[in-house]
């Protein structure tokens, strides 16, 4: 098996950190412009050039989208944002436009070109097309079934990434345009907004067909492949991509860590059975609030896959706390509150090395000494004596109570 990446989805420079940190070996993000996810707090350059920074040292990679659909009058200014990507060492730029393309390579910018999952490229000729393009790597459309996967890498024509986690789009990925009819923001321009999701009533006929207490959706499970890991691992795919540029900090860190174990795992036993994947589904199920499914990976997603009605939110096992600092002294654990918890609980710790482990917290005191009945102002700074592993930038949740 080639060396695998490991690829994470940022909306911040804070994220973007944690993501690394928690053993992601590349993170893609979006600048201010030419980037979709408009709505996601996107990177300025100096931030993405402290990020190549950052991930240089910790043997990172730095891939931004430059993936929006341009019409003529987006490509103002195209040419000198490319040229600051490449000056600020970006390793690549993820494309949707051959415009955008074609003017990465006359500037002889030194990033690789990604072709982006919204050239939907679900076969091998698509890829050998993109090869005479003169573009380094392929995301494939998130339509492809495992097998077609396969036989897109057994030809060996380009390094093929492959969605492994996240949202799914409802229609095509990249290729609807719902969003721009019920609500005028253009999808493909970064204004999702994810108008399939809403709530429909639907008509045949003049003729209401929906329970009206029951509207009808068109939202499809999130995709979840971690039964797919091994086999995608095996038949050399060259990165493995994380959906979610939308997503908090505690989200990435448990669903990198996640994978980030259960890719170490197969390559040390050369395998990953039953038992190592269920533990690693029930450590992701800790971080997500919709259902999940296998996508594409077994063939076209039947009813089982999707959401047509009201469907229950899974409870997130909620984040409370990070850890800032931690003297093996006097043991005392320096942290920053994130959400409302009580003193005195077990709750669990998890880091970018400390796999997750329930510890009893006793009293906690304020920056001046005084002890909390409760911690509820976030980013407030409190301590507390930690008997257990700990370590700086790991975080605390509460335990699920089931
Ligand atoms: S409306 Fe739904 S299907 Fe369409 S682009 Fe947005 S998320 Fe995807």
């Amino acid at each position: 098996m080639n060396r695998i990446e490991l690829l994470a989805p940022a909306g911040n420079l804070e994220k973007a950190k944690t993501a690394i940190r928690y053993g992601a070996d590349a993170v893609y993000i979006g600048g201010k412009q030419f980037s979709l996810r408009s709505r996601a707090s996107n990177f300025t350059l100096d931030d993405i050039a402290e990020l190549v920074h950052f991930a240089n040292d910790h043997h990172a990679k730095v891939h931004v989208t430059v993936n929006l659909l341009p019409h003529d009058e987006d490509l103002d200014g195209l040419a000198d944002y490319l040229k600051a990507l490449d000056k600020a060492g970006v390793h690549a730029i993820i494309v949707a436009s051959p415009a955008i393309m074609k003017l990465a390579q006359k500037l002889n910018c030194r990033f690789e070109i990604h072709v982006s999952t919204q050239h939907s490229s679900t076969n091998s000729n698509a890829v050998r097309f993109w090869k005479k393009q003169g573009v380094d790597r392929v995301v494939l459309g998130r339509e492809c079934t495992l097998e077609e996967i396969k036989a897109i890498c057994a030809h060996d024509i380009l390094p093929i990434e492959a969605f492994i986690h996240g949202g799914m789009c409802i229609s095509y990925s990249g290729r609807c345009v719902l969003s721009n009819h019920m609500t005028l923001r253009d999808a493909n321009r970064g204004g999702c907004a994810q108008s399939c999701r809403w709530k429909y009533h639907l008509m045949d006929d003049g003729k209401e067909i929906s329970d009206p207490g029951d509207l009808f959706s068109m939202s499809s499970r999130d995709l979840q492949a971690v039964r797919y890991i091994e086999a995608l691992m095996r038949c050399n795919v060259a990165s493995l991509k994380i959906e979610g540029r939308m997503k908090s900090a505690y989200y990435l860190a448990t669903v990198v860590s996640s994978y980030r174990r259960l890719i170490d795992l197969i390559y040390e036993k050369g395998h990953a059975d039953e038992e190592d994947m269920k533990k690693v589904i029930a450590e992701i199920g800790k971080a997500e609030n919709r259902p999940t499914g296998p996508g594409f990976y077994e063939g076209v997603p039947d009813e089982n896959v999707q959401l047509y009605v009201d469907h229950d939110e899974i409870v997130t096992q909620e984040f409370v706390a990070e850890v800032l600092d931690y003297d093996p002294f006097t043991k005392t654990a320096m942290l920053q509150v994130k959400n409302h918890f009580l003193p005195n609980q077990t709750m669990e710790i998890f880091g970018p090395n400390i796999p997750a482990t329930r510890v009893p917290v006793g009293a906690i005191e304020d920056e001046n000494g005084n002890i909390l009945e409760v911690c509820n102002r976030p980013m407030q700074i409190v301590y507390t004596k930690w008997d257990g592993p700990i370590e700086k930038n790991a975080m605390i949740r509460k335990v699920r109570q089931s």
